[in-house]
């Protein structure tokens, strides 16, 4: 059965001297391994298609023993980022997640959408490369079912307060009179800023996430507990991530 997917592909291994395996975040196939045979080769009609973080319109062949690359086209490269190796690392570690997070063969649309819209801002220099971090980590969690709970302290309901809690192995916040000695240690404080920017991402249409700006004081700060949150609730630990931060 042939199938046509506009898909990114997030990662490659070489098979032999000119072939290799793509693995794709496609809008319709969510995360799937293709073989691509004749990509490696330097005059290959899909060799340009199936690169490394290369946006591509993929014509497939779906049979009882995998998925096979018939023809491919590239849409968008994002050529940029590959000078960039912190740009570079963060893509890295934003593909791990994927591929832990996104199940395979189902749509994706959203998702893909989110990686599309990070790659495009991380390709251009108009955005800080922290922030498209958080974006997408905050994000990510809201699509793949890990929402926190944001509207209030999960005890009062207060909804804002100077100094709130969050529980990043329940994802839920609570107010610095509620808290406990036990729910200390597994939380991170929020003032309200950061509360504000946490909510925004999480609560905002899709078409207004990227379109703010987190000051750089806040940056990193929100980027540890989005990194952090994930990191728990997927009790993953990330060699990319490490990677990305060490640079
Ligand atoms: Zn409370």
């Amino acid at each position: 059965m042939l199938i046509t997917t506009n898909a990114i592909i997030i990662r490659e291994r070489p098979v032999g001297e000119n072939d290799k395996y793509i693995e794709i975040l496609s809008d319709t196939l969510g995360i799937i391994e293709v073989s691509a045979k004749g990509a490696r080769k330097i005059t290959g009609s899909n060799t340009a298609g199936t690169q490394l973080y290369t946006y591509s319109k993929l014509c497939i062949n779906k049979t009882q023993r995998g998925y096979y690359l018939n023809s491919s086209q590239v849409i968008n490269t994002f050529y940029n980022i590959r000078f960039d190796i912190k740009k570079l690392s963060l893509v890295a570690y934003l593909s791990d997640l994927l591929r832990y997070t996104t199940p395979p063969e189902e749509p994706a649309n959203i998702i893909l959408r989110l990686f599309l819209n990070t790659l495009h801002y991380l390709n251009g220099d108009e955005r800080d490369i922290e922030q498209l971090k958080v974006i997408f980590e905050l994000r990510l969690a809201c699509e793949i079912g890990l929402m926190p709970q944001l509207i209030g302290c999960k005890e009062c309901y207060l909804s804002s307060s100077d100094k709130m809690y969050f529980n990043l192995y329940e994802g839920n916040l609570i107010c610095e009179n509620c808290l406990t000695g036990d729910e200390l240690a597994k939380s991170l404080p929020l003032d309200k800023t950061m509360l504000h920017i946490i909510r925004y991402i999480c609560l905002s249409d899709f078409n207004k996430i990227f379109n703010f700006k987190i000051t750089e004081k806040y940056q990193k700060k929100v980027s540890l507990v989005s990194e952090k949150y994930l990191k728990i609730q997927l009790s993953r630990y990330f060699k990319s991530l490490e990677f990305y931060e060490n640079i």
